[in-house]
C-alpha cells in the first residue's frame, strides 16, 4: 500500500524550559533547578506524530537563521518528515516558547518569531504540495490569513483539511465553511460554541464537523448531525502535554487511509491516551507497532 501524504503547515518552535521551585516575583533574580531545550510548535508536534505512525509527511514552515532552527529542522528529518519547503527567514529568531515551571505554577512566553513569516507568497509557492496530498493539517500557530489561503487551495484540488483551532480565536465563516474537520479541545469548544462564541449559523455548521477532545473524558465526534460520544481509553496519566497534538496528527493518519471519521475517531483516541502515558510532547508520541501492541 502507498504511504499515505500528509502536509503539516504550521508553527516549529524551541521550547525552553526552566524547572524553578517558585515563580519569580517582578525584579527578582531566582536560581532555578534544571534547563531544557526541548523541540515543539503545535504545527511540528503534529507532523511528528503522523510521522511516527508511520505516514509520509512534509512539513511546510518557517525557522530563524539561528541554531535553534537548525536543531528543530534536524529533529523533524530524524523523524523521516519532509523537510525540505521549510524556509529560514534572515536576521529573525525561530519560535521559541519559555516556559518556567514550578511545583505549582507556570508562566510561559510565547514569541513566534519566524513563524510569523508564513506569508500567502509561501503557501502559493507549495500549491503543488496542497494538490498531491490526501491531508492538509493545520493549527493557528501562524498567521490567519496564510491557514485560510492553504485551506482554500486544498478545496480547490479536493485535499480533505484538519483544522485544529489552537491557540483559539475568532475564525471567519469562510473558513469555517471551508475545513472538513475541526478539531478543538473542550475549552476551545466553548469558545466556538458558546453562547458569545458563535451565531446560530456557526453553532449549526460547527455540529456537522465538529470533533471535540475531552482530555480524560474522550472525544465527542459531531458529523451530519449526529453526535457520538467515544469513551476515552483508560491509562494512567504521566503527562498530558502534547496529547491534542498527538491526537491530530493520528487522525490525519488515519483519515489517509480511507478510514471512516468514526474509525478515525476512534483510533486517534487510543493513539492520544498512549501519549499521555510518557513524559513530553514529541517523545510521547507512540509508533504504529505501540499502538498494535497497545491493542492486543
Ligand atoms: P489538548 O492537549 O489539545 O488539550 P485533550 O486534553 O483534549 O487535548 O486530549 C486529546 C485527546 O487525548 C483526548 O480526546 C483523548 O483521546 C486523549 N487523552 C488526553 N488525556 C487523556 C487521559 N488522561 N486519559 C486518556 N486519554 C487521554
Amino acid at each position: 500500500m502507498a504511504k499515505s501524504k500528509i502536509t503539516v503547515i504550521g508553527s516549529i518552535n524551541m521550547d525552553l524550559v526552566t524547572s524553578t521551585s517558585r515563580i519569580p516575583k517582578v525584579g527578582e533574580t531566582l536560581l532555578g533547578d534544571s534547563f531544557h531545550t526541548i523541540p515543539g510548535g503545535k504545527g511540528a508536534n503534529q507532523a511528528v506524530a503522523a510521522a511516527r505512525l508511520g505516514a509520509e509527511v512534509t512539513m511546510i514552515g518557517a525557522v530563524g537563521d539561528d541554531s535553534f532552527g537548525e536543531t528543530v529542522v534536524n529533529n523533524l528529518t530524524s523523524h523521516g518528515i519532509n523537510t525540505e519547503d521549510i524556509i529560514r527567514i534572515k536576521d529573525c529568531s525561530t519560535g521559541i516558547a519559555s516556559i518556567t515551571v514550578s511545583d505549582r505554577d507556570n508562566s510561559i512566553i510565547v514569541v513566534p518569531g519566524a513563524n510569523d513569516h508564513i506569508t500567502l507568497d509561501i503557501i502559493e509557492q507549495n500549491e503543488d504540495k496542497i494538490k498531491n496530498s490526501d491531508i492538509l493539517l493545520l493549527q493557528l500557530e501562524i498567521p490567519l490569513e496564510s491557514v485560510i489561503r492553504a485551506v482554500q487551495l486544498a478545496k480547490k484540488h479536493n485535499t480533505l483539511t484538519i483544522l485544529n483551532p489552537a491557540p483559539i480565536r475568532k475564525l471567519p465563516m469562510e473558513l469555517l465553511e471551508m475545513v472538513d474537520y475541526l478539531t478543538p479541545n473542550e475549552h476551545e469548544q466553548t469558545l466556538l460554541f458558546g453562547s458569545t462564541g458563535g451565531t446560530e449559523k456557526e453553532v449549526e455548521m460547527l455540529k456537522e464537523k465538529c470533533i471535540v477532545t475531552k482530555g480524560s473524558k474522550g472525544v465527542m465526534l459531531y458529523h451530519n448531525g449526529d453526535c457520538l460520544e467515544i469513551p476515552s481509553i483508560q491509562v494512567e496519566a504521566v503527562d498530558t502535554t502534547g496529547a491534542g497534538d498527538s491526537f491530530n496528527g493520528a487522525l490525519a493518519f488515519s483519515l489517509c487511509a480511507g478510514t471512516k471519521i468514526e474509525d478515525g475517531c476512534r483510533f486517534a483516541n487510543v493513539v492520544g491516551a498512549i501519549s499521555v502515558t510518557k513524559l513530553g510532547a514529541q517523545t510521547g508520541m507512540p509508533s504504529i507497532k505501540e499502538v498494535d501492541e497497545f491493542l492486543q
